[in-house]
């Protein structure tokens, strides 16, 4: 009884020791990750393998994971003695570190792995990555190894190559031996089996200079595939990818390639393998078993890491269009079209030309505009002016009829003394003579009357001339002599000794001389005697020339001497109050100056001046 009680303790006793240690064995494994390459993980497509599993590691977030890296370098560095060697190296290395999953990167790398477990990481799952589909069969991984599968098919890079050469007749294989390849070794039995209706030209296990002088004569028709190099056959390794620049720069055809990181260097395109996709999908294997989740249970699969992907630069070198590619093609490269590269330049150039076009226009339409408000305004000026002047006429109607009636009658009379004379038995032809001559004097001076009457009301457009300025202001005075006798006020004018030339409208600025006169002759309306008016004309200081009517009446309140300007502005009941607005507006537009004044001895004076011609 006691013994049984003993046994059963010791199985409870090692069933608890045991049974939860069982248990914790996935739950507390190390969050950390050895991957163990079997190239140089700094050469481009290991690196970017690398770069996938690191930022599925990095996006995981749920614990912490540390990341270990070693690259067995198994291009370059090979044999019994270097992979104990490097196995020591490992054991020492990590003595201190426990790792919770190994990532195995490549066939011989899972090889290795797995030979090595039992000593270096007993226990610990392995996942792998980089593996083809035969190496995989080969291998026959144990449970405790998971991983995704890789195909890469000669099948797919021969169909990129009659998309890119439609008449394609020959494929060229270029490549390290079939032996060192890692991903393409399978490609050899399919290359035995032949490419049904194709030449096939093997440059495979050459020295890099035979390769070079090779690729530069390759027949019409022909593509390269190229699978990778590693050696120039003399020592030096390098990265598949740098041989690649090497081999494109001599080719004188395009060359399919079936990895992602081999379309920078000189490769048009193909089905590629996504190193970056092949490395996440073995960091989020390792995430999962760090997470409890046993290896058994994710058994390795086939991914899905090739995709059809083109260089844009190399398909306008070999002359490819975008819809000879295969459905769904993805095109790298691509330089940006103008609008792309500039866009933004491109939307402020666009903008600004815009705001420049309508600056443009709305100037060009307020410029028309302008001008037709000038012209408008000086069509109105001239009507104005007209029916000013016609105005003054009527004013002046009074003094014409009997300026008319003196020559008209003095004709009749002229005319009776004639007969008169002619009616004698013996006629004084001489005396004849002198009538008709003073006949025709009177005729012509009624005439000059009725042309100065004429010219007054005539409505012509503005226009300016070369004129002497006391001329016009001798034909004015003359005009309005009789008025002013008719209304009892003396007039007289004193022009300049020199000739004043100006630029000016003579009818225009008769017209101002007569508003000028007319109002003073109005202003004295009420006085009972004592009426004066002197008109004057001289040159101001040699550049203008200076016109001056002075009149004796009461003057203007020294508070309106601006006002009287204003158009309607008038002291008479009569009054229309445009004679001074538009006796102002003419001089204007001749560049001149008028104004009023009150003289000292009482009465107003009114000022013109107007620019001297040169
Ligand atoms: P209107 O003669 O129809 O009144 P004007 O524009 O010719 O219009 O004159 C405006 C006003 O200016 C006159 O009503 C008058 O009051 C004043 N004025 C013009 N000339 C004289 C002058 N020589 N002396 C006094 N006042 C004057």
């Amino acid at each position: 009884m006691g013994k049984t009680i003993q046994l059963s303790g010791l199985i409870i006793l090692l069933a608890t020791m045991l049974w939860p240690a069982g248990l914790h064995a996935q739950d507390m494994r190390p969050h950390s990750i050895l991957v163990l390459d079997q190239s140089d993980r700094l050469g481009p497509f290991y690196y970017q393998v690398f770069v996938g599993l690191r930022d599925a590691v990095s996006a995981h977030g749920h614990a912490p994971t540390t990341v270990y890296t070693e690259s067995l370098d198994l291009n370059r560095f090979g044999g019994e003695a270097y992979q104990d060697g490097f196995r020591r190296f490992l054991e020492e290395k990590y003595r201190d570190r426990p790792i919770g999953v190994v990532i195995a990167v490549g066939a011989a790398a899972l090889e290795l792995a797995i030979r090595w477990r039992p000593q270096l990481w007993p226990g610990t799952p392995i996942v792998f990555t980089l593996v083809e589909e035969a190496d995989f069969k080969r291998l026959r991984p144990p449970a405790y190894v998971t991983g995704g599968i890789v195909t890469l098919k000669l099948k797919d890079a021969v169909l990129a190559a009659r998309a890119v050469v439609p008449d394609l007749k020959t494929v060229v294989l270029v490549g390290a031996g079939w032996d060192r390849q890692v991903l393409f070794r399978n490609w050899k039995d399919q290359a035995a089996a032949g490419l049904p209706g194709l030449d096939l030209i093997e440059i495979i296990g050459r020295p890099m200079p035979d390769v070079v002088e090779q690729v530069a004569a390759l027949p019409d028709h022909s593509v390269i595939i190229y699978t990778g190099l590693y050696s120039d056959g003399k020592g030096n390794y390098y990265p598949p990818s740098e041989a690649l620049a090497f081999v494109a720069a001599k080719a004188n055809r395009p060359i399919v390639v079936a990895a992602e990181t081999f379309l920078e260097p000189g490769g048009i395109g193909g089905f590629v393998i996504v190193p970056s996709l092949i490395g996440a999908d073995a960091a989020q294997r390792a995430l999962r078993i760090l997470d409890g989740e046993a290896p058994e249970n994710l058994p390795p699969s086939m991914i899905d890491a090739v995709k059809p992907i083109f260089n844009w630069q190399q398909m306008q070198r070999w002359n490819v269009s975008e819809a000879s590619l295969p459905q769904g093609s993805e095109i790298r490269f691509r330089e940006p079209t103008f609008l792309e590269k500039y866009r933004w330049r491109a939307v402020a150039l666009a903008a600004a030309l815009l705001v420049q076009t309508m600056l443009i226009a709305f100037l060009l339409h307020e410029r028309y505009m302008r001008r037709k408000a000038e012209v408008e305004a000086r069509n109105r000026l001239s009507q104005l002016a007209h029916s000013n002047r016609q105005a003054t006429a009527g004013e002046l109607s009074s003094s014409i009829a009997h300026e008319l009636n003196q020559p008209l009658g003095s004709i009749l009379t002229n005319a009776e003394s004639a007969e008169l004379i002619l009616g004698s038995p013996t006629p004084d032809l001489q005396e004849v003579r002198e009538i008709i001559s003073e006949i025709k004097r009177d005729d012509l001076r009624a005439s000059e009357v009725i042309r100065r009457m004429r010219s007054l009301l005539k409505r012509a457009p503005f226009e300016k001339k070369e004129i002497d300025l006391n001329q016009t202001m001798q034909e004015a005075f003359d005009f309005l002599k009789l008025q002013a006798s008719a209304r009892n006020v003396a007039i007289y004018l004193q022009t300049s000794p020199q000739t004043l030339r100006v630029q000016g409208d003579p009818v225009q600025l008769q017209q101002v001389i007569l508003n000028l006169v007319v109002n003073s002759m109005d202003a004295m309306g009420k006085m009972p005697y004592g009426r004066t008016i002197i008109g004057r004309t001289e040159v101001d200081g040699g550049a203008s020339a200076v016109i001056s009517i002075c009149d004796s009446g009461p003057g203007i309140p020294p508070d309106r001497l601006n006002e009287i300007f204003d158009p309607f502005f008038t002291t008479k009941e009569q009054g229309m109050g445009i004679g001074l607005s538009i006796a102002r507006t003419i001089v204007l537009a001749h560049s001149g100056q008028i104004w009023a004044e009150n003289q000292s001895g009482g009465g107003a004076v009114f000022h013109l001046s107007l620019p001297l011609a040169a």
